[in-house]
């Protein structure tokens, strides 16, 4: 796609990457949705080539990249194996964004040196009862003492199983009962007792990466595991929330280059299948389809690109983050579904990737705020309004 607006180093960036993502992460993306197994492999590939924990600040061993950069990454990675996306995602963005902002020192050091090694941290905000509507969460974490016990259940975490490293949203109490606000626990699966993977959801696409119901029984843990952001606990979901921001647009990225690569394959088909004596592309019916389907991949992009660079020195913008993922879900999904189309009954091969691209996009208007709530983030901020149902709990 194109390049305006990128440094020359961006250049060189996505150029190593696009290099990576069409061989051994191409090569791999079938198999990985095939055996729903964790791609150790890529993780460890996407070590070696420094793309993990891009953006850690240099101090703690990262390379302190802007957005702009991990989503040039995600996007390219994304095309070829939108598994692999995620992870890059989810060691850039979202938790450890969260921790790296606003953690104590230890908690920085501990959670920089986990992702540099290969973890992808797990963030558990929804429950069966608090999805869009987050801020009914009912996990909590009473004070006892001098530690905190956590209680609880959370569903559908990105990971669960295979993260160790666990950002835990929770409403906070103190010893007397009362609730503080809702702040961010950190937990180290297999190293904190009470920390249970109790089920792997069979989900429709994106298999190589399960998604977990996770329960908190008596889970104790000291007061230095909470994230406390700047503004204190009881605007704790607001500034959380607002870290998760860098996610939205890291999540749109995956949706992007999921259907950049799906786009791409369709336009090569179209030269080389002939019917009627000729290629199908010279039917204007297709040529049409081929226009729309790069118009609405260039305005998604832009959408995309924007919001990361409304980040750089803190988080992307809410509003243009909440902007770029409705708009990029909703058209990644018609654009694989049209791309499909082009291959005829080939497309709804297994022996394609088409099909597990329509199944691994359709995530992209649900998971991280569904096109619906975000709509509600788009008005509110329009309206300057504090909307109830928003998930952001909104300034
Ligand atoms: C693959 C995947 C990965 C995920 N990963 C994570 C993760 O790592 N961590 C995590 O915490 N969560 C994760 N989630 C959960 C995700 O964030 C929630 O599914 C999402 O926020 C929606 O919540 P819900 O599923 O309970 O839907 P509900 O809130 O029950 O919504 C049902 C429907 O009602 C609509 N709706 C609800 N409220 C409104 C409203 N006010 N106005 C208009 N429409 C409304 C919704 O848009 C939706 O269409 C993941 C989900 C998926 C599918």
């Amino acid at each position: 796609m194109n390049t305006a607006g990128l440094s020359p180093d961006q250049i060189k960036l996505q150029a190593r990457v696009r290099e990576v993502a069409a061989g051994p992460v191409a090569k791999r993306a079938a198999e990985v949705d095939r055996t729903e197994q964790y791609p150790w492999d890529n993780v460890e590939l996407l070590k070696n080539e420094k793309l993990l924990g891009m953006t850690i600040p240099t101090q703690y061993g990262g390379q302190g990249k802007g957005w702009l950069d991990a989503v040039l990454t995600i996007e390219a990675l994304s095309a070829s194996c939108s598994v692999t996306g995620r992870i890059a995602v989810e060691t850039n963005m979202g938790a450890i964004s969260a921790v790296m902002a606003y953690g104590s020192e230890e908690q920085k050091k501990m959670a920089a040196d986990m992702v540099l090694a290969g973890d992808k941290p797990a963030i558990c905000i929804t429950e069966p009862d608090a999805g869009s509507d987050a801020n009914g969460m009912t996990t909590r974490a009473d004070k006892k003492g001098n530690r905190y016990v956590i209680n609880g259940r959370k569903h559908w975490i990105t990971g669960g199983g295979v993260s160790r490293l666990h950002l835990i949203f929770a409403k906070v109490y103190d010893e007397q009962g009362n609730e503080e606000g809702i702040g961010g626990f950190l937990a180290i699966r297999d190293e904190t007792k009470g920390l249970k993977i109790t089920k792997r959801e069979p989900t429709m696409g994106l298999r190589g990466i399960p998604e977990a119901v996770i329960d908190f029984e008596d889970m104790d843990v000291p007061p230095s595991s909470l994230v406390i952001p700047p503004r204190g606990l009881k605007k704790g979901f607001a500034d959380l929330m607002n870290a998760y921001n860098s996610q939205r647009v890291g999540a749109a990225t995956v949706a992007l280059g999921i259907a950049e690569g799906a786009y791409q394959l369709a336009l090569d088909w179209s030269e080389k299948r002939h019917q009627f004596g000729r290629p199908i592309n010279e039917f204007q019916g297709l040529q049409w389809k081929l226009a729309d389907m790069s118009i609405k991949l260039s305005a998604a992009q832009a959408l995309v690109y924007n919001a990361a660079r409304s980040g750089e020195g803190g988080f992307p913008d809410m509003l243009l983050a909440a902007q770029a993922k409705v708009f990029t879900s909703e058209s990644a999904i018609q654009v694989v579904n049209d791309a499909l189309q082009f291959f005829g009954a080939r497309g709804y091969s297994r022996e394609l990737p088409l099909e597990r691209m329509a199944r691994d996009v359709r995530m992209f208007t649900i998971g991280g705020g569904t096109a619906e709530v975000l709509r509600n983030v788009v008005a509110g901020a329009l309206l300057k309004k504090k909307l109830p149902q928003t998930r952001d709990g909104w300034k």
